[in-house]
């Protein structure tokens, strides 16, 4: 098994331990039974390869994967794979497990997992990500599969990665497998409207706080850290909502207007250009302003660890919608909390994902393909549901919506857990 743990940076906290933190004061607010904990404090499975890959110019470079599956209490474990220099194994398991506490909040029939592999897929050719990504589907395979673990996108993977990945199970097994992986083309098995759906999951969220804050949406200031799938659709629809979108964020810094940017031109200089950073008429700002900036609405959209003690007390904003996966410490939380910032919390915000993802393994299985408005109906279904469940234990319990929301998550999970019992 390669070596992968990388010394996290001072300026990154660990995301395992942030992860386990967020747990233990959960079990603890909750009285969880010692044993249960235990057992969910540790990944089911995890399992590191290596990736050799064959790079355009005749070298051979060994990129290190990873893929965790935290549990299958309640399912087939579910969760995406992301290309990006900084994935670790801890970061890996931090991931999966927050998507078992994900799937539970919005009551699929999933257990959380992850994956990922070290690379930089902006310095790498479309053929050396095409093979790196096969190579790694083939390690990974034994472990993979409709029934067992279906992967999906994240951070540098979309649909192109995902038909790679399917058409390399589907080839191993001589037939095609819709259900291996989600976030696939609609041309091959996707679903309609699973490309946005983490983005209008968010917006479903901040609607439905906004109506219990009572705070309309439309005319409120918003800042995106991250332009990316999550972060520019959620720039699009807050923007059709009336909302005015003052600045955005991409790896390379970001841009300020306080007139307000049109997210769909921000889109297309992105596209052309490569970032966010040059559009015409708006101020540049580092990504550590871009999260300073007054507003009503801010949304992290890009990796962990953004809001730390450090900044925390410099954010102004009314809701903290966390579209990213673990944007903020546990530090940083009681800060904020603190501040009256009305967090909406990533296992509740950005669950509009896996959500559709589920849509997409449903039809896939059944091969039966529902409607763009149909998949759109039943997802604002799912995320109203799941919001005022954790509302309500929050006002029942008088806690942070994140401790509201891990209470709702980690008591399903425990539940599942304790009604299957521990085998053998
Ligand atoms: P993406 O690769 O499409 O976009 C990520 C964006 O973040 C890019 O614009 C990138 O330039 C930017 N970025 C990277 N590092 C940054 C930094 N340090 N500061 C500012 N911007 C930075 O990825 P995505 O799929 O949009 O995922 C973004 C977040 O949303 C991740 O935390 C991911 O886990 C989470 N998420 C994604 C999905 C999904 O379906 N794609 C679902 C749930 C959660």
């Amino acid at each position: 098994m390669p070596a992968s743990r990388k010394d996290p940076s001072p300026a990154r906290p660990n995301p395992w331990d942030v992860a386990r933190q967020q747990l233990d004061e959960v079990a603890a607010l909750m009285s969880l039974d010692p044993n249960i904990h235990r057992f969910l404090r540790e990944p089911k499975r995890a399992l590191s390869v290596a990736v050799p890959v064959k790079m355009d110019a005749g070298e051979l470079r060994v990129f290190v994967g990873h893929r965790v599956q935290h549990s299958v209490a309640r399912g087939p474990s579910k969760g995406g794979i992301r290309f990006h220099p900084d994935v670790t194994l801890d970061e890996v398991k931090a991931l999966a497990m927050w998507m078992t506490w994900k799937c539970a909040v919005v009551n699929i029939p999933y257990g959380g997992a992850k994956g990922g592999i070290a690379c930089n897929p902006d310095e790498m050719s479309a053929a050396e990500i095409e093979r790196m990504t096969r190579r790694y589907a083939s390690e990974i395979l034994p472990i993979i599969g409709p029934e067992v673990d279906i992967p999906a996108p994240d951070v540098g993977t979309g649909p192109r990665e995902m038909a790679w990945i399917m058409d390399t199970y589907s080839m191993n097994k001589g037939y095609p497998v819709l259900g291996v992986v989600t976030g696939k083309p609609v041309n091959i098995g996707g679903s309609l409207g699973r490309n946005e759906a983490t983005a209008r999951g968010v917006v479903f969220a901040i609607l439905r706080a906004a109506d219990r804050l009572r705070l309309p949406v439309a005319g409120k200031t918003v800042v995106i850290q991250g332009f990316g799938n999550a972060g520019s659709f959620a720039a699009k629809f807050l923007a059709e909502q009336g909302a005015r979108v003052i600045a955005v964020s991409d790896s390379r810094g970001g841009i300020h207007d306080g007139k307000g940017l049109d997210p769909e031109e921000v889109r297309k200089h992105k596209a052309e250009t490569g970032s966010v950073v040059g559009f015409k008429g708006a101020d540049r700002v580092t990504n550590e302003e871009l999260l300073e900036v007054p507003c009503d609405l801010l949304v992290p959209a890009a990796l962990e660890g953004a809001i730390t003690e450090r900044n925390a007390a410099k954010v102004k904003c009314r809701i903290l919608a966390e579209a990213a996966n673990g944007p903020t410490t546990p530090e940083a939380d009681k800060i904020l909390e603190e501040n009256g910032v009305f967090v909406i919390p990533d296992i509740l915000a950005n669950a509009g994902g896996v959500t559709v993802s589920y849509f997409e393994w449903v039809q896939g299985l059944q091969s039966f393909f529902w409607t763009e408005d149909e998949v759109n109906a039943r997802l604002r279904a799912v995320m109203e549901r799941a919001f005022d469940a954790v509302y309500a234990r929050k006002e029942e319990r008088k806690c942070s919506m994140r401790h509201a929301a891990y209470m709702v998550g980690v008591g399903r999970v425990a539940e599942a857990t304790r009604t299957r019992g521990v085998y053998p």
